[in-house]
């Protein structure tokens, strides 16, 4: 591991204030830590910022829910306003990870972990765009089973590991942020970037940003949802495909759907037409089927890992099936 400057921020201003050139906010630093033992992040500063007040979970006056960036994820998980209101929230953060690391492992972390592409993670692979920008990416013609089939470039075709963040773009969350000109909010969407032509950027971050809380707007989904995550083994695994659906219903008629797939792109990826498509439909097995077929349009496989097409389709009209309760 390199030598770094360690500080311990008193307060979200001095935090923002003390980050440099390469400096990283720590927090849980389930991820950090480990990338720093492999070599991989190399700070020159680690801003200890796992004091801060910022792990309130608490409901706002227009009835949306703010969750803290240094909420534990299983704090956030267990608390009994996203249980009862956000759910899908709930089972996504619960089917990540292990206890362990969920007891440590903090909101703001999660939606700054990065990829678990092994040629990202172990620095005796040269060839890798997102850790030395320039070398090439070895995942395209070497194991790529776990990667991108939506979304990915010539530079970089991995995945975002995240379950939370998958629900979170279903729901709709806002990100708050800190930095040096003050606070702003980046909609979950607009967040994550698509690897393009700098896969080394994950977010839109500016440098120095201080992730301040995860806002929720007011719950429609809290009756009719479901995450769906296809994994290698049933627990502690990322998903090949994962799936957060939510349905607002007049009878049997759609009002709203939501849908976000996990495993298949550089970030938590909406399918919006899909979406659009289901509104006013009566829900049947055959309109989620469309559904998922639109859901994975434009789909690219790689070499190993075309099963996830019809993996990805089958869990999106699976997951709608489960939150319309017609499976
Ligand atoms: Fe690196 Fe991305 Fe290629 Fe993996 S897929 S080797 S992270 S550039």
């Amino acid at each position: 591991m390199n030598p770094f400057r360690y500080q311990r921020a008193v307060d979200p201003a001095s935090a923002v204030q003390a980050t440099g050139t390469d400096s990283k906010f720590l927090a849980g630093g389930t991820n950090l830590i480990d990338l720093m033992k492999n070599g991989v992040e190399k700070p020159s500063a680690l801003i200890d910022i796992s004091r801060l007040a910022l792990a309130q979970i608490e409901e706002l006056p227009d009835g949306s829910l703010r969750i803290g960036a240094t909420a534990r994820n299983s704090d956030t998980a267990n608390h009994p306003l996203v249980r009862q209101r956000y759910p899908l929230l709930s089972r996504a953060i619960l089917s990540g990870a292990s206890p362990q690391l969920r007891n440590l492992a903090t909101n703001g972390g999660n939606l700054l972990q990065r990829t678990r592409c092994p040629y990202f993670m172990d620095t005796g692979f040269p060839q890798c765009n997102k850790r030395k920008p320039g070398s090439g990416c070895a995942a395209r013609e070497g194991f790529n089973r776990m990667h991108a089939i939506l979304g990915a470039s010539e530079q970089c075709i991995a995945v975002h590991p995240s379950d939370m963040c998958v629900a979170l773009s279903a729901l709709d969350a806002t990100i708050r942020v800190r930095g040096r000109q003050g606070e702003r909010t980046i909609p979950i969407g607009d967040f994550h970037r698509l690897p393009g032509d700098r896969p080394e950027v994950d977010t839109n971050l500016q440098p120095g940003e201080l992730i301040l809380s995860i806002d929720l707007p007011p719950s429609r989904y809290g009756a009719r949802y479901e995450y769906l995550k296809i994994r290698d083994r049933a627990s502690y695994e990322f998903a090949l495909v994962s799936v957060a659906a939510a349905l607002e219903m007049d009878g049997n008629v759609i009002r709203n759907a939501r849908i976000a797939l996990g495993g298949v792109a550089h970030k938590p990826w909406r399918a919006l037409e899909a979406e659009q498509m289901l509104t006013g439909k009566t829900m049947s097995v055959d309109v989620f089927r469309a559904a998922g077929e639109r859901a994975i349009e434009g789909a690219r496989p790689y070499r190993e890992n075309a099963f996830k097409v019809e993996m990805a389709k089958r869990a999106v009209t699976r997951a709608l099936s489960n939150a319309g309760g017609i499976a």
